[in-house]
């Protein structure tokens, strides 16, 4: 579903990755680790195509982002089909984005109404069902304002879907939430695994890793360091960086 080859991407002089290979299964839960500055939401981001890498290549679902090839040449892709593109990918980012002015039944249908210029009658449905699968349906009419973080995720994340995305990215999804909040987007995201949606979830939620994910990258310095199942990464680290970034965050 998901193939970086040799991805390099820089800020100026910064190297922020560094050659990352990456391949995502369909259907798989592959949750990165790694510390901060290391690159992972510079990777999600490269993904799909919100940062234009500087080498390698990024394909998903077969299509790769950004360019279209034309005989062994590249051309780049205008950005109405970069957005076309997008919408195969839902983003869920760590401070929810969500739009304020909307209610929450709005939120889960701006994009097909706005992206994909679907009618009324066919959206709003999808959206009270995406609404009912992370457990609000009686928030429809509310505004974000209105809700606990967790609740302002759970919208998020039916945002997310309702495009019917191929593949969902998480950006730290519950890092902004209070402790006691972070189990309820957790049991979200763990249904949506188990329904077979190919995500890749930037986290520090170990547990979360070791129980949902088929696979977990561990990221270093710009670098995929390891990447294996989870028994494997976070019980018999190859790396001395990986052990010591995993007696950190246990
Ligand atoms: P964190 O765990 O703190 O979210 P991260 O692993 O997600 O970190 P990135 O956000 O990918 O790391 O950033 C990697 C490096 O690239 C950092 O040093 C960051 O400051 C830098 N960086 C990211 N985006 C930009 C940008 N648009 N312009 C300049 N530098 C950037
Ligand atoms: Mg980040």
């Amino acid at each position: 579903m998901v193939d970086l080859r040799g991805v390099y991407k820089s800020f100026g002089t910064l190297e922020v990755l560094r050659g990352v290979d990456l391949r995502v299964r369909t259907g798989e839960v592959t949750v990165v680790l790694g510390p901060s500055g290391s690159g992972k939401s510079t990777l999600l981001r490269s993904i799909n195509h919100l940062e234009k890498v500087d080498r390698g290549h990024v394909s998903v679902d077969g299509e790769l982002m950004g360019y279209r090839r034309v005989g062994d040449r590249l051309h780049e892709l205008k950005e109405r089909d970069i957005l076309r593109q997008r919408t195969h990918i839902g983003f869920v980012f760590q401070s929810f984005n969500l739009f304020p002015h909307l209610t929450v039944l709005d939120n889960v249908a701006e994009a097909p109404l706005s992206a994909q210029r679907r009618p009324r009658r066919e959206v709003y449905p999808v959206a009270r069902r995406l609404l009912d699968r992370v457990g609000l349906a009686d928030k429809a009419d509310a505004f974000p304002r209105q809700l606990s973080g967790g609740q302002q995720q759970r919208v998020a994340i039916a945002r997310a879907l309702a495009l019917d995305p191929k593949l969902v990215l998480f950006d730290e999804p519950t890092s902004a939430l209070d402790p006691e909040l972070v189990g309820e987007v957790l049991d979200v995201m763990r249904d949506l695994a188990r329904s077979g949606t190919t995500m890749i979830v930037v986290t520090h939620e170990v547990g979360f890793a070791r129980e949902v994910a088929d696979s977990v990258v561990f990221m270093d310095d710009g670098l995929v360091l390891e990447q294996g199942p989870p028994a494997q990464v976070l019980d018999a680290p190859r790396h001395e960086r990986t052990r010591a970034f995993l007696s950190k965050v246990l």
